[in-house]
């Protein structure tokens, strides 16, 4: 019996979330018995690679060449972890992996838990796993009865790390359904590190008063090389694009640095970015929530602390 993760490879490559996977599939192997093999489809240089963070052995289909569809992909998936006798099958809980997880557990006849964020533990006759609920504000323990489940992994839930050397990279024979779906565009925003990936983060909020004052943003994240990022109703009213919304139902972060800005700290913002190993909060109220999760706060106009930590930053660089 195993532990079967899809470690996700858009564009060829493998991005941290598939590192994660894979160790997360390696803890979970040794927390309830066998192994943890990593499902790669489609093209991408050193599969092997996933060994380092712990998967014993690489399930690669290579010429696999469609684009992604959720359906396929559960088929393929499910036969898979029919051949490698999977007892439980994860998945990042990325866009792709939302869509597969369900659909996997009615093929497996499998119990489900999304955005798990704790190891499983074997409790009775059945698993406990955890996961954040009420917007980050408790923690649940799900009970998963039967010899089957799937998980979906909540990003930046477990540190990476790597623990073994590259592994054997293997190629099964599976049937590969026809796809109902066409895909007829895909836009990515390039040039930048994706958010779930990034170390350092400058955001800002409400408090920036319109889209037309977003340069300081940009320019204090260009001088220490961060990405940026914006609460939800910056992103609802068109400041800043949809894929910079951080929070529950934006994107999780879990960088070193998180520089917010203008932004209240409400619980559902909270809970995309209360991972983050150090928090600067600037905010001219001193009631404002989110002094109380901060690591340093600032309270004082942004439009006048901003630029002089810029300015700090470009001096501290130049000596
Ligand atoms: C179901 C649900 C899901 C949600 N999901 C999310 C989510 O994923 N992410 C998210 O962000 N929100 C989410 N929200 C919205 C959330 O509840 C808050 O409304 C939102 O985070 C507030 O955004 P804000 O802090 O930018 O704006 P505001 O609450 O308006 O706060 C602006 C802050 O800027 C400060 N400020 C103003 N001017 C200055 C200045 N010159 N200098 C310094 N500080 C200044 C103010 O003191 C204030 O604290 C969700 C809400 C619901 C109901």
């Amino acid at each position: 019996m195993s532990v079967l993760v899809l470690a996700e490879n858009p564009k060829g490559r493998f991005k941290k979330a598939a590192y994660e996977l894979v160790h997360y599939g390696h803890l979970t192997a040794k927390s309830l018995g066998g192994e943890c093999i990593a499902l790669v489809i489609g093209g991408v240089d050193g599969a092997g690679d996933l060994g380092k963070y712990g998967a014993s052995k690489v399930i690669h289909l290579a010429d696999f060449k469609a684009g992604f569809d959720s359906g396929v992909y559960a088929n393929i998936i499910t036969q898979i972890a029919e051949q490698v006798g999977a007892h439980t099958v994860v998945v990042n809980h990325s866009s792709a992996g939302k869509s597969l997880a369900g659909r996997i557990a009615v093929r497996m006849d499998a119990g489900i838990v999304s955005q798990v964020n704790t190891v499983p533990a074997k409790e009775g006759s059945g698993i406990t796993v955890g996961k954040p609920v009420f917007s980050g504000k408790a923690f649940a323990k799900f009970k998963v009865e039967g010899d089957k489940r799937v998980f979906s992994l909540m990003g930046n839930a477990i540190a990476v790390a790597e623990v073994g050397q590259a592994c054997p990279v293997e190629s099964l024979s599976v049937n590969i359904p026809e796809s109902n779906v066409t895909v007829k565009e895909v836009k990515t925003v390039d040039g930048i590190v994706p958010l779930p990936e990034a170390e350092l983060v400058v955001s800002a909020g409400r408090g920036m008063k319109g889209p037309e004052n977003w340069g300081i943003i940009e320019e204090l994240a260009k001088t220490i090389g961060a990405t940026t990022a914006c609460s939800r109703p910056v992103a609802d009213t068109g400041w800043r694009p949809h894929h910079e919304h951080v929070g529950q139902t934006g994107v999780a972060i879990r960088p070193n640095l998180y520089i917010a800005a203008g932004i209240s700290g409400a619980i559902q913002h909270l809970a995309g970015v209360n991972s983050s190993k150090c928090i600067v909060v600037i905010n001219k109220d001193p009631e404002a929530p989110f002094f109380k999760a901060a690591d340093y706060g600032v309270c004082a106009d942004l439009f006048d602390v901003v630029p002089r930590l810029t300015e700090a930053f470009k001096k501290f660089k130049s000596q």
